[in-house]
C-alpha cells in the first residue's frame, strides 16, 4: 500500500487529489483558485465531508501549506502526518524533445522544464513552481514529472516534421510535440484492456475531446500521430480555439493592422465553438441552443463534428484501419449527439454506432458499437489524476 499526492500546478491553481495505491482509492482531492488575488478559493472533499472557505493565498508555496495543514489537521485531516506520503506525482505541460516518459524530478529534469518556458509559457513555469514549493514540504519522497508530451514522443519525423526551411528545426525547435499525452496514454491502456487485446498490439484512435480536443492514432500502444501540433492550438476545432487553419489567414489579417499579439488572444480565446457560436463554448448550451434552431450553435456543432470525422478518416489511413475508436473528456463521454453527428455514415469505413446505447448516460466504461462494426467504438471517462498515480506508482515499484 502506498499514498500518492498528485498536484496539477497552473499560473493561479493548484489541484491535488491524495490516492491509496495500487487501488487507486481517493482519499482527497481539492483545489485552490485564485492564488495570488485578493482572495483565493480553497475547496476539498474526501470521506470526512466537504471544505470550502476562502482566504488570501499568496503564492504557490502558502497553498501548499495551506494543503498540508487541510490533509493533516483539525476535523477533516486525512493522514496524520506528511510522512505518510510516500511520492508526489506532477503534471507537467512540455518535456520537448528529451523527455518520452514520466521521470523522477532531478536537478537536470527542472532545467528541461525551464527550456521549454518559451514554448509552453503559461504552463511550464507555474508547473516548475509547483514542483520547487512542493519539494520544501515533502522533502524526502520522490517526485515524479508525467509529461502532456511524453507518450507523443514517439512519432517520427515525417509526422513531426512542418514543411517550413529545416533550420527553423533546428535553430527554434519547431516540429510538432502533440499534448494530453497522459490521457491518451490513459484511455489507450484501458482500451486495450477492454478490448483484450496486449497494448503492445492495439491499433487505436483516441479522441479526447474536452474544453482542448486533441486527437491520436496509437499503433502496437505509442502514439503515432496526434493533432495538436507545437501548441495546443493545432487539430481539432475547441471550446475557444480554431484548430487547423490557413496560415496566411495570420499574414492577410497581420496586413489588414492586427499584431501578432491580437491575433494569438483571437486564435486561442476568441474562436472555436465560441467564435462561430457567438454565444458559448460549452457544449450543452450549443446541443440547447441548435434544438431551438439557432443556427450558428448547430453550423459550430457540425462543423466540430467535421472536422474530426476527417481527423478519424485520415488516422485510418495512417493505421491502415484500427480496432477501435475511443471517446474522452467532458464532450467525449457525454456528448452523445456529437459522437453521434461524428459517427454517421461511414460505415463503408467499418465503423457503426449503436443508437440506443450511444444515447445511454453513464460514467462507466462502455462499447457503443452496433454488433456488426468492424471497428469498436468506445466512451472511456478520462482520468488524468488517475493516470499520474499510476505512472507515479509505477516508478516507484518498478523504477525508470
Ligand atoms: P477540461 O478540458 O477543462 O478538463 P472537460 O473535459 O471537463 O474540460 O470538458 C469540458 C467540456 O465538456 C465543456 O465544453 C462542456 O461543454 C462539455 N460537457 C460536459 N458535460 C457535458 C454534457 N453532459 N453534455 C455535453 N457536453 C458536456
Amino acid at each position: 500500500m502506498m499514498k500518492i499526492l498528485v498536484l496539477n500546478s497552473g499560473s493561479s491553481s493548484i489541484k491535488y487529489k491524495l490516492f491509496e495505491m495500487p487501488e487507486c482509492a481517493s482519499l482527497a482531492a481539492g483545489i485552490i483558485q485564485r492564488i495570488g488575488e485578493e482572495s483565493s478559493i480553497i475547496k476539498q472533499e474526501s470521506a470526512n465531508g466537504e471544505v470550502k472557505f476562502e482566504q488570501p493565498i499568496k503564492n504557490h508555496e502558502e497553498g501548499l501549506e495551506l494543503i498540508q495543514s487541510l490533509l493533516t489537521q483539525n476535523d477533516h485531516a486525512i493522514i496524520q502526518t506528511l510522512d505518510e506520503i510516500d511520492a508526489c506525482g506532477h503534471r507537467i505541460v512540455h518535456g520537448g524533445e528529451s523527455i518520452s516518459g514520466s521521470v523522477l524530478i532531478d536537478d537536470q529534469v527542472e532545467t528541461i522544464i525551464e527550456e521549454y518556458f518559451d514554448l509552453a509559457p503559461l504552463h511550464n513555469p507555474p508547473n516548475l513552481i509547483g514542483v520547487r514549493a512542493a519539494k520544501k514540504f515533502l522533502t524526502n519522497v520522490p517526485h515524479i514529472a508525467c509529461f502532456d508530451t511524453a507518450f507523443h514522443q514517439t512519432l517520427t519525423p515525417i509526422a513531426y516534421m512542418y514543411a517550413l526551411p529545416y533550420e527553423f528545426y533546428q535553430k527554434f525547435k519547431i516540429r510538432k510535440y502533440g499534448f494530453h499525452g497522459t490521457s491518451h496514454l490513459y484511455v489507450a491502456r484501458r482500451a486495450a484492456k477492454l478490448l483484450n487485446i496486449p497494448m503492445e498490439q492495439v491499433k487505436l484512435i483516441t479522441c479526447h475531446l474536452g474544453n482542448g480536443c486533441s486527437i491520436t492514432a496509437v499503433e502496437h500502444g505509442k502514439s503515432v500521430d496526434t493533432s495538436m501540433g507545437l501548441t495546443p492550438l493545432e487539430g481539432l476545432i475547441m471550446g475557444t480555439r480554431t484548430g487547423d487553419f490557413d496560415p496566411a489567414i495570420v499574414f492577410h489579417l497581420i496586413r489588414k493592422g492586427y499584431r501578432a499579439e491580437e491575433l494569438d488572444v483571437i486564435a486561442n480565446k476568441r474562436s472555436g465553438l465560441l467564435g462561430i457560436s457567438g454565444i458559448s463554448n460549452d457544449v450543452r448550451d450549443l446541443v440547447n441552443k441548435a434544438e431551438t434552431g439557432h443556427e450558428r450553435a448547430r453550423l459550430a456543432l457540425e462543423m466540430f463534428c467535421y472536422r474530426l470525422k476527417k481527423y478519424i478518416g485520415s488516422y485510418l489511413a495512417v493505421l491502415n484501419g484500427c480496432d477501435g475508436i475511443v471517446f474522452t473528456g467532458g464532450i467525449g463521454e457525454n456528448a452523445s449527439i456529437l459522437r453521434e453527428w461524428t459517427i454517421a455514415n461511414i460505415s463503408a469505413l467499418g465503423i457503426t454506432l449503436d443508437h440506443q446505447k450511444n444515447d445511454e448516460a453513464g460514467s462507466n466504461e462502455r462499447f457503443i458499437n452496433s454488433p456488426d462494426s468492424k471497428i469498436k467504438i468506445m466512451v472511456i471517462p478520462t482520468n488524468e489524476e488517475i493516470a499520474i498515480a499510476l505512472e507515479t506508482y509505477d516508478i516507484m515499484t518498478k523504477g525508470n
